[in-house]
């Protein structure tokens, strides 16, 4: 009964502004992944957001926020002279769609933004969970069935189960030695995905804040402490070298709880003043962990104000 009535308030009631405008100073983070259309070979249904979309999107954050840098957003002390409700846009992965098509529509408008990023992706232009989407989504059962006997636990799920939910699967399984390069496809490395290391440097020239992904955005949760520090340490060295500058702000691979531990939590505060994670809830300050963002990919209008009230009505005061 109490799911019916949040489903109806959700899906009615929740997609109207009606909170926002009475409020003042409230700040969210919206994170995006990729920026291309399904005729992209990496395109994906699980990270990528159509290219008008994420412009009528931006419209839509522009209209009902100031559109702030990271720094800003998450600086206490900061505030304009109307205490405008604020947003920071950032963009997860290190994906070369972010340059080629939200960098020229943001840059336009004069809208900052943030890209957390993961060495082996600048370096080597790959990632495993692209790569497995990728083969996902070209049907590549080779690949796939290498994985599933491989990794997964057959007793746990069966193969079509596994090609379901990929990510998911290999998320929920231990991989030995932490060692993900399983995943490698040269085939799939051809195609520019990801940012590279003169790529980044522009970005950064042009004012974008470069965050911390991790070094090869592994499931830290399954990870050793060994790996965890290795992933959350080096990628920040390898950023700090490649753009002689501080990073200080780091982002969890994935940013569900289920996704990092205790000790991925104490590493990545302790070399970072901001930490984040991905949840549906705005920037609060105190009684918060982890700085909260809201991932977005294909919402319509009603859905993101539904995003927006949603944790304002459950903590009206
Ligand atoms: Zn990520």
């Amino acid at each position: 009964m109490k799911k019916i009535i949040f489903n109806l308030l959700y899906n009615t009631l929740l997609t109207k502004n009606f909170i926002l405008p009475f409020k003042k100073g409230i700040r969210y983070v919206f994170v995006f992944h990729d920026i291309s259309n399904a005729s992209s070979f990496h395109n994906s249904s699980t990270y990528s957001t159509d290219i008008k979309i994420f412009e009528n999107n931006i419209d839509w954050i522009q209209k009902h926020f100031k559109i702030v840098a990271l720094n800003k957003l998450t600086d206490k002390l900061y505030r304009d002279d109307h205490h405008s409700n604020l947003a920071s846009i950032v963009f997860d992965d290190g994906f070369y769609s972010v340059l080629e098509s939200a960098f020229p529509y943001l840059n336009k408008k004069k809208i900052p933004f943030a890209v957390f990023a993961n060495q082996t992706a600048i370096q080597e232009n790959w990632l495993w969970c692209s790569s497995l989407l990728i083969a996902k989504k070209n049907n590549n059962v080779k690949y796939l069935e290498n994985i599933f006997r491989k990794i997964v636990e057959y007793n746990k799920l069966s193969f079509e189960e596994f090609v379901r939910d990929p990510v998911t699967s290999i998320c929920d399984s231990k991989l030995p030695n932490d060692d993900y390069s399983i995943f490698r496809e040269p085939e799939y490395e051809r195609d520019k995905i990801y940012l590279d290391e003169k790529d980044m440097k522009f970005l950064f020239s042009e004012g974008v804040i470069i965050g911390n992904h991790t070094k090869t955005h592994k499931h830290l949760s399954s990870c050793s402490n060994e790996t965890i520090k290795q992933e959350i340490i080096e990628n920040k060295e390898y950023l700090e070298r490649l753009l002689n500058s501080e990073i200080d702000h780091f982002a969890f691979p994935f940013g569900f709880h289920t996704t990092y531990n205790a000790y991925a939590l104490k590493i990545a505060h302790q070399a970072h003043s901001f930490v984040y994670d991905t949840t549906k809830n705005y920037l609060k300050f105190s009684n918060q962990d982890l700085i909260p963002r809201i991932a977005l990919q294909n919402e319509d209008k009603a859905k993101l104000f539904s995003y927006i009230n949603y944790p304002l009505i459950r903590n009206l005061d």
